[in-house]
């Protein structure tokens, strides 16, 4: 996908402060952050979400990938979410497939609010 910027960023044609990679997904700090910890996981090839094309490898480097993103922003022990807004009800806003991992500060319990 030449116009998706998750795809631009995982080509390296736009900057992002880069956590994590390997051979399958990318991390990088959010732009625009909701905690102190607010990094995406996002696989280098592009899928617009979560569904049946998405590879099982994919799935596990995008899981995989997660502590060591955590272990890599110090937040390992004190614990962070990990949120995937996957189509319209979610609000996802970026079509390409990615896993937030959010942290570094105790949130409240519970997760989903309703427009
Ligand atoms: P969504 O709402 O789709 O689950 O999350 C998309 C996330 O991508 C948002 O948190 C947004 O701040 C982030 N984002 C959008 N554009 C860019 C960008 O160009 N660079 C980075 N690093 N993050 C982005
Ligand atoms: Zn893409």
């Amino acid at each position: 996908m030449s116009d998706c910027v998750f795809c631009m960023i995982a080509r390296g044609e736009i900057p992002a402060r880069v956590v994590y990679s390997d051979d399958l997904v990318i991390a990088f700090d959010d732009i625009a952050p909701q905690a102190p910890v607010h990094t995406l996981v996002v696989p280098k090839q592009h899928y617009d979400r979560l569904g049946a094309d998405v590879p099982s490898e994919v799935i596990c480097a995008l899981f995989a990938a997660v502590p060591k993103v955590a272990a890599a922003k110090g937040v390992a022990e004190s614990g962070y979410r990990v949120i995937v807004n996957n189509g319209p009800d979610a609000m996802q806003t970026v079509g390409h497939l990615h896993v937030h991992v959010i942290g570094g500060r105790r949130m409240t319990h519970g997760m989903v609010h309703f427009e």
